[in-house]
This record gives structure tokens, C-alpha cells and sequence, in this order.
């Protein structure tokens, strides 16, 4: 299978007329304003890290793209397309909200090239959404989830952990809705940032700011939810940035630079734990070739936690390319017969 790789272009907080309690786009994405004069430039330096074999997409990432002022769209659009036009890249991707998703748009950004929208979901509770301040219900992600699957596009849905109002059952069972109305999802645990409202929420002591603990089982939750449903999560957590790895931008240790790995691996030890015949001594545990490492756990943590745990001799991971992400298959030393 081709590596697909993204050309990020940050358009924050352009034309969002919002303010979700969590959302600092400017600190998220590292920088105060998107400069389109640049935009061209960047799309050429990034298009030279690409490498032969891999597959391209234009990304949009940021804002609430499908809601900036129209002309704007349309420009921005029309210089990611003459690199679809000319096949140096596969197609374009964006992030919006679910209320700027209608059937105009849909038509606007299938002209354009566009080929995935990654929609920002955030949870399927309205008593969340409503805390949250997003202005749109779930009712609203749910037509728009509906609308752009119906127009033929690829679609991820974006969702946080966390959030203030969210029981875990509220992450699980909006992780559980996504993963049947979306080919794929981001999962982001909530991180509170400074200058945000929920950062004066956690200070006025209205929203108790989740441990990495609870953030990571939460997360977990989430994460099963998309495994069992067979559909790829393709990242957990924030991608790491300069404005997000200076503390100074993030309130109370909220950011965990390392829970997308530890929530990866932690799921793995719940699944084998589960699978692990009773009474034997020797395994191997079978996971996908490329999943090795998140099966094993940071610095072997898993293999170590399940040792002592069930009293092991020895544990092997083995990769196998027919096995998805997250089946696991169990043999014993001895005889090799699957569990
Ligand atoms: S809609 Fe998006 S960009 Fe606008 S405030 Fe909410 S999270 Fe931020």
C-alpha cells in the first residue's frame, strides 16, 4: 500500500464567528494568522519532500475552511486544484464544522478536487456540544455526516475526549456513532489551553480538568469503539507544533505529548489480557507487521505488565501483514494452537 502523506496549510480561525470553550486556534496551530500569499509557496516546498511512491493530499487544516468568506474558499481551492489538474497531488482534504456543510458547498468543493472532509464533530451529546458552546447539535453532525458520505467523499470525523459535561459513556458512545457514520476519525483529548474559557473554567473550578489516567482510558474507550468497527483512527492527540509544545500556551500539564502511543498501547494490553489462554506459560502474540511496537508497549511495558501479570515465561510479538489493526491472535509455545 502507497504512504499517503498530508500537505498542511493552517488557516486559523478565519472566519469563525464561534468560540468553543476549548478552542484556541491561534495557539493550536502555532500561528496568529493565515498569510494566502504564502499559500502557493508552501504547497511547492512541501510537494518537494514527497516522496516517489507516496500519495499526496492539499490539507486545509485549522479552521472551519467551508465557513471562511466565499471568495476566499474558492481561491484557496483553486490554488490547491491546478495541483490535482496537473496529478501531483491526489486530491484536496479540509476540516469544517458540521453546520457549514450543505448541499451548495458539497457541490462547490467536489468541482474543486476535493477528496476528504474531516468534519469536527467533537461529541454526539448535546448536553456536551451545549457546555462546549459549539453551536450546532448533534443532530446537525449527523445531516451533515449523511450529506457528504451521499456526495461520495472520504470522511473523517473528529472527536475529543474529556470534554467538559462528557461522562465516559458520552466519549465512548459518540466514538461508538462516528465510527458507523465515518470511514475514519481523530481522536483528541482534551487540552486546555491558556486564554480559553475552559482554561477559566478549570480556574473558577467548573470543569475538573481530567488526569492523564483518565484521559488515557476515556481515550481507550474511544479507541475500541473505532476497532471493533474496523475503521482507522488516524492519529490521537495533537500533532506536536511549537505554539502547542510551549507550556506557557497550555494550562496545568493538560498536554500529554505521548497519550496517542500510550492509548494505542494500552488498548493492545486490554485485548490480549482478554485473549490470553488461562494457565500457559509460553506465548506469542500475533499482531499487524506495522503494529508491533504499540502491541509491545513503550519500552516493553506491555510485554513486562502481562509477564508478571499472568506469570508468563516468555512472551513473543510476532507480525503478521493479514492480521488488521488491533486483532490480535494468541498461540501457545507448545502446540500453536490460536486461542
Ligand atoms: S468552530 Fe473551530 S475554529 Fe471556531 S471556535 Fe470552534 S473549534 Fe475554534
Amino acid at each position: 500500500m502507497k504512504k499517503h502523506v498530508n500537505i498542511p496549510i493552517f488557516i486559523p480561525h478565519l472566519g469563525c464567528p464561534h468560540d468553543c470553550v476549548f478552542c484556541n486556534q491561534r495557539k493550536i496551530s502555532g500561528r496568529a494568522h493565515a498569510d494566502f500569499s504564502s499559500v502557493e509557496d508552501e504547497i511547492v516546498r512541501a510537494l518537494k519532500t514527497v516522496k516517489d511512491g507516496q500519495t499526496a493530499q492539499i490539507a486545509y487544516f485549522g479552521g472551519s475552511f467551508t465557513g471562511i468568506d466565499r471568495e476566499d474558499m474558492i481561491y484557496l481551492l483553486g490554488v490547491a486544484k491546478k495541483y490535482v489538474d496537473r496529478g501531483k497531488v491526489e486530491s484536496i482534504r479540509l476540516s469544517t464544522r458540521p453546520d457549514y456543510i450543505d448541499g451548495e458547498i458539497l457541490d462547490i468543493l467536489k468541482e474543486y478536487g476535493v477528496g476528504t472532509v474531516e468534519l469536527g464533530i467533537q461529541s454526539m451529546s448535546d448536553k456536551v456540544l451545549d457546555i462546549c458552546g459549539r453551536g450546532h447539535t448533534a443532530q446537525c453532525s449527523a445531516r451533515a455526516c449523511r450529506l457528504i458520505k451521499e456526495y461520495g467523499f472520504e470522511l473523517i470525523g473528529q472527536m475529543m475526549t474529556g470534554l467538559p459535561g462528557a461522562e465516559y459513556e458520552d466519549d465512548v458512545m459518540t466514538a461508538r456513532t462516528i465510527a458507523m457514520m465515518c470511514d475514519g476519525a481523530r481522536i483528541y483529548p482534551t487540552v486546555v489551553f491558556c486564554d480559553t474559557e475552559l482554561c477559566e473554567m478549570a480556574k473558577r473550578g467548573e470543569y475538573a480538568v481530567p488526569g492523564e489516567e483518565e484521559l488515557v482510558c476515556r481515550t481507550v474507550g474511544a479507541l475500541r469503539e473505532f476497532a471493533m468497527a474496523k475503521k482507522p483512527v488516524i492519529r490521537v492527540g495533537l500533532q506536536s507544533s511549537d505554539g502547542v509544545l510551549d507550556e506557557r500556551n497550555v494550562y496545568s500539564k493538560t498536554y500529554h505529548p505521548a497519550i496517542g502511543e500510550i492509548c494505542y498501547s494500552r488498548l493492545y494490553r486490554e485485548i490480549i489480557e482478554e485473549k490470553i489462554p488461562r494457565g500457559e506459560k509460553d506465548i506469542v502474540v500475533v499482531v499487524g507487521k506495522r503494529e508491533i511496537s504499540k502491541a509491545v508497549g513503550q519500552h516493553g511495558a506491555n510485554r513486562e505488565y502481562l509477564k508478571n501479570k499472568f506469570g508468563l515465561h516468555s512472551i513473543k510479538f510476532e507480525g503478521d501483514e493479514s492480521h488488521s489493526d488491533f486483532e490480535v491472535t494468541i498461540h501457545t509455545r507448545e502446540n500453536k494452537s490460536e486461542t
